[in-house]
């Protein structure tokens, strides 16, 4: 059993100022092969993505889904 709090020292949503909602968006834009929004470049989504777990999470539930939605969208 993991002590509560261990390896939780880095909060989420305080990588320079950039939020965990607009990393997704970023990701999102990603995956669809878009452009990422203003503000939030490629190398800060990364270093956001290493801190933060629950947007790695996030960002893998993404990929699959889109994966999915890929194999669904043949035609
Ligand atoms: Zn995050």
């Amino acid at each position: 059993m993991a002590p509560p709090g261990a390896g939780a020292r880095r909060g989420a949503g305080d990588d320079g100022g950039v939020h965990c909602s607009e990393v997704r968006t970023a990701v999102s834009a990603r995956l669809d092969g878009e452009e990422p929004p203003p503000g939030v470049p490629g190398p800060v989504v990364g270093a956001h993505l290493e801190g933060c777990a629950p947007c790695r999470e996030w960002q893998e539930r993404a990929r699959r889904l889109k994966v999915l939605a890929a194999g669904l969208d043949l035609g």
